[in-house]
């Protein structure tokens, strides 16, 4: 398309906002009369006014996978962002489906957490970096980053602390309503928040960096040390990179169960010691004759199922450690508070994570941590409602969605 299909003469956009898959332009006549003219939306955009004359640049529209009503995905056409002198323009390439993700997608809410439609889900995104602001130092144009997610605010009692800023209360969090996620073609996000991935890391590697994160936040919490014998309940992908993350801190044997025997076989095959399929096996007999008849140190919950928080304090010895991560629907700690007293528990929760980053791509980069291995499958752009659909069957461990893909 060129120039010339256009009436000549002064034009300035009237809305960046797509209608019937049109923009609406300005164009103001050489008398000075404005008239109303229309461009098609994505193949070029005007900018502005040069001697009279349109100016042309690269469309500025994207592309936005909205889940626009329970259970129902749409994908629409977005302005792309702009950048702030400290932001980066990221091109997504990788996203992961966490099941917070999966909650939204089907109930419409997470935890407490109401979507207001439309809304964009994701938040454990990589991608290239397209265009850096004035001040940035960190990453340049074609870097591929991680993107760190959460967006603290940077003034209260918990950022103050560089330890806690996980803790802020006036988090933005992508995917947590209202603040978008990442199922979109770019994102503006501060460089503070970016982390570059060296050559030999993918950038799907990059996007699973938030899930690796949590993992490493909760075995920090649980105090996963050397010889530590560990009960991981849940073999979703927080289970399994928990135990992932224990494995590589020098834990001793580590126990894994799950309702879902391909789950446990998964667990098995990349290196716990025990995999038990709760549905035929009781784990607290695994771990008394085949660990310790008192139990095990320490147990990182998490399933979030009622029955596997109960199991903590059957499977933990006396003075042990048990930390939660696997957030349930609804349910309540061990109440059993006599025994509580007498055998000493500590019981910690475990939310999101701090500073985790740099460690994280590096532990990926020597081998330490595999985060490809939990990958179920990988599904394009186009393939986004599907692609939830599939994470949500009880053996997907981990979905990927390639937003790079054309739709
Ligand atoms: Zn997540
Ligand atoms: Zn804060």
């Amino acid at each position: 398309m060129t120039e010339d299909h256009y009436p000549k003469g002064r034009a300035r956009l009237v809305s960046p906002v797509s209608c019937d898959g049109f923009v609406g332009i300005r164009r103001i006549t050489p008398r000075g009369k404005p008239v109303r003219t229309h461009v098609r939306a994505g193949d070029i955009w005007l900018t502005g006014t040069t001697n009279g004359k349109y100016e042309f640049s690269e469309p500025t529209l994207m592309r936005a996978c909205e889940l626009s009503a329970v259970g129902e995905f749409s994908y629409v056409e977005r302005e792309r962002p702009s950048i702030k002198p400290d932001e980066v323009l990221v091109r997504i390439d990788r996203v992961g489906i966490c099941g917070s993700d999966i909650h939204y997608y089907q109930n419409g809410e997470n935890s407490g957490n109401v979507v207001d439609f439309p809304h964009v889900l994701g938040h454990e995104s990589a991608g290239t970096v397209v265009e850096v602001g004035g001040d940035v130092r960190k990453v340049t144009e074609t870097d591929r980053v991680a993107i760190e997610p959460g967006l603290p605010c940077e003034d209260c009692s918990y950022c103050a602390d560089e330890d806690t800023y996980h803790l802020c209360e006036d988090m933005e969090y992508m995917s947590s309503p209202p603040t978008d996620g990442a199922l979109v073609e770019y994102v503006a996000w501060p460089a503070r928040y970016v982390y570059p991935l060296p050559e030999s890391v993918s950038l799907r590697e990059g996007a699973l960096v938030e899930p690796l994160s949590v993992a490493m936040h909760a075995c920090e919490r649980a105090g996963v040390s050397a010889g530590d014998s560990v009960l991981v309940t849940g073999g979703g992908p927080i289970g399994q990179l928990v135990a992932e993350v224990a494995m590589a801190r020098g834990a001793g044997q580590i126990v894994l169960t799950d309702v879902v025997e391909e789950k446990v076989r998964l667990a098995e095959e990349r290196g716990v010691d025990f995999g038990v399929d709760v549905t035929t096996d009781d784990p607290i007999d695994v771990i008394h004759e085949n660990i310790d008849e008192n139990g095990v140190d320490i147990a990182i919950e998490s399933s979030g199922a009622e029955i596997a928080i109960e199991t903590t304090t059957d499977a933990v010895k006396r003075g042990g450690d048990i930390v939660f991560v696997g957030v349930p629907i609804d349910a309540s700690l061990p109440t059993d508070v006599v025994g509580i007293i007498g055998d000493e528990y500590d019981f910690r929760g475990s939310f999101r994570f701090s500073n985790t980053y740099p460690d994280a791509i590096e532990g990926i980069r020597t081998g330490r941590f595999d985060v490809d291995g939990i990958v179920s499958f990988e599904r394009g752009f186009g393939e986004t409602q599907a692609a939830f659909d599939q994470a949500a069957e009880p053996e997907s461990v981990k979905g990927v969605v390639r937003v790079s893909d054309e739709l």
